[in-house]
């Protein structure tokens, strides 16, 4: 299971339970890519 940097929106690939870091903007706040976050822009 990945993750979503919220900073810029790529996708991270956890390195271990207590390091999840985004390898491309260094932001540390990732959401989980399972929750997409297109849900719940688009409400009906
Ligand atoms: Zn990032």
């Amino acid at each position: 299971m990945g993750y979503v940097c919220l900073h810029c929106g790529k996708k991270v690939k956890t390195i271990g339970p207590n390091f999840i870091r985004c390898p491309y903007c260094g932001y540390r706040v990732l959401a989980k890519e399972r929750s997409s976050l297109a849900r719940e822009v688009s409400s009906d």
